[in-house]
């Protein structure tokens, strides 16, 4: 029998590749908000517009979170949980329109309840302001009432209960658009792939440590 010289590396950059490429033509498309734009830095949702090749990355903590999440995804499922679920609402600012779109780690419908899996290298600092506006966000539009955020970290496990609780999406969404909170936290200028191009940085933000992602 002929053996195949398997790579699994390969398999790997193949998988990472192709679902970052399939979100490019989106990337460029300014009518389209993610929800996660309307918890970070509004001055990356614009240079991601321009140049969103830029986010291509191959990085082995990322790629780690992808196979947390695919791997406790499956695991979810088979407990009647939607998974990767996707969510969006039209949003109009200024007469324009514009689509936020979100997707949800994990929702169980029949109890409102959804789930956010985050995994860190730290376990500083937890739960997280904007994981938890995030979550909040999922929250509002899909109608539900509770939220569970579990932290996967090297030496961590916790979860913490998220209530509902509202936040005003359309001036979220004008932040992003008119560009006004450039970052929102300090410590997001060190972890940025657009700081070599961005007139906003400032070098004291690459040692900012509080409230680190
Ligand atoms: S370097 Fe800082 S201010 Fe500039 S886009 Fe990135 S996070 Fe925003």
């Amino acid at each position: 029998m002929q053996s195949r010289n398997y790579s699994i590396i390969d398999i790997l950059y193949e998988w990472v590749l192709k679902e970052q490429l399939k979100k490019l033509p989106e990337s460029r498309d300014p009518r389209i908000i993610y929800v996660t734009d309307l918890v970070g830095c509004s001055h990356k949702y614009h240079l991601r517009k321009k140049y969103p090749e830029l986010t291509l990355s191959f990085e082995p903590a990322a790629i780690l979170g992808d196979i947390v999440h695919t791997g406790l995804g499956r695991l979810l499922a088979e407990k009647g949980f939607e998974v990767e679920l996707e969510v969006s609402r039209e949003i109009v600012v200024d007469g324009e329109q514009y689509l936020l779109k979100g997707r949800v780690d994990a929702f169980k419908r029949d109890e409102g309840l959804v789930v956010e899996v985050k995994t860190s290298r730290t376990a500083i600092n937890l739960p997280r302001d904007h994981h938890v506006k995030q979550l909040r966000i999922y929250l509002q539009l899909l109608g539900a009432e509770k939220g569970l955020l579990i932290y996967i970290t090297l030496d961590k496990l916790v979860e913490y209960p998220i209530e509902y609780q509202p936040v005003d999406i359309e001036e979220e969404v004008k932040a992003i658009i008119n560009d006004t909170v450039h970052p929102r936290y300090q410590w997001e200028c060190k972890y940025c792939v657009y700081r070599k191009l961005c007139s906003y940085y400032e070098e004291y933000r690459e040692n900012y440590k509080e409230g680190e992602r």
